[in-house]
């Protein structure tokens, strides 16, 4: 448990998945949290909130297309003019489209591409402002394990990941002297809305694969993510903290 008391937290994808339980950690931890997703996830952003304030903590939402530079933007300044500062930043929104390389289409490629890799560059570029006049920062993205070793029948998704890596250590560098930190975490295979329509005997094969035997759960993600933002990693930049139950040790 880390102390994130005072710290406002801008969450993208936070309507399901790997974001809520990211956003509802982090608001556990005292953080103020600002749950983002796209206008159709409204409704589940508005539980998403429920269940954060019905637990004590503090949370609100902003719609936004991450692939969208002037809705980012937007979503930035709404975070920054209601709360004053914006302290941690989660790169999590993300999507797949998987067929294999020589049938992806060009739009598959470009739809994974904008909202994955594009998207948490507008994301970072607009954060980057309030949080070097702060002189306080976390950055924080959500990678895959499959963006470090590949995968078939994911070139759009994989490419989009690999890129994430590059900018987290990009941003990185480039932050490091205002005292801004840009870490990546890596999940393995996480039982969430994007897996869980993979067939059986496709789980059970990832399971064989994975040393500890099983799918992570988005918890288990969010504990990282909460390390990551906390004072405590403070000395700790440019990094992709594996999340996988050991299927690929770097
Ligand atoms: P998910 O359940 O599909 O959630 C993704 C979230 O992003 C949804 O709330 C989605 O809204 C939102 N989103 C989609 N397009 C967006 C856009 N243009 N702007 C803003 N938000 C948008 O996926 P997840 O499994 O929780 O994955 C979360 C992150 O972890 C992703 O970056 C994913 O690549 C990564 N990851 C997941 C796994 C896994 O095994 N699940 C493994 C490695 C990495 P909609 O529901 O309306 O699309």
């Amino acid at each position: 448990m880390f102390d994130l008391s005072g710290k406002v937290t801008l969450v993208t994808g936070a309507s399901q998945g790997i974001g809520e339980v990211i956003a509802t950690c982090l608001a556990q931890m005292g953080a103020q949290v600002v749950c983002a997703s796209i206008p159709a996830t409204e409704g589940d952003l508005q539980r998403v909130l429920a269940a954060i304030g019905e637990a004590g903590g503090k949370a609100d939402y902003v719609l936004a297309d991450v692939s969208n530079g002037d809705s980012v933007r937007a979503m930035v300044t709404t975070v920054v003019e209601r709360h004053g500062a914006l302290h941690v930043l989660v790169n999590n929104a993300g999507i797949t489209k998987d067929r294999l390389l020589i049938q992806l289409k060009e739009e598959e490629w470009d739809a994974v591409l904008n909202i994955n890799l594009k998207g948490a560059f507008l994301c970072t570029q607009a954060a980057a402002r309030p949080m070097m006049k702060q002189r306080w920062g976390r950055i924080i993205n959500i990678a895959s394990v499959v963006g470090q070793m590949g995968n078939a029948g994911q070139a759009n998704y994989v490419s989009s990941k690999a890129g994430l890596i590059g900018l987290t250590k990009t941003t990185a560098r480039e932050l490091a002297g205002r005292n801004i930190t840009a870490n990546a975490v890596a999940p393995g295979y996480i039982a969430t809305p994007m897996t869980e329509n993979l067939p059986e005997e496709v789980k059970a094969e990832f399971n064989r694969q994975i040393p500890l035997g099983r799918m992570g759960t988005p918890a288990d993600i969010a504990a990282a993510v909460a390390f990551l933002a906390s004072e405590e990693a403070s000395y700790i930049t440019g990094c992709t903290i594996p999340v996988n139950g050991g299927m690929l040790m770097p």
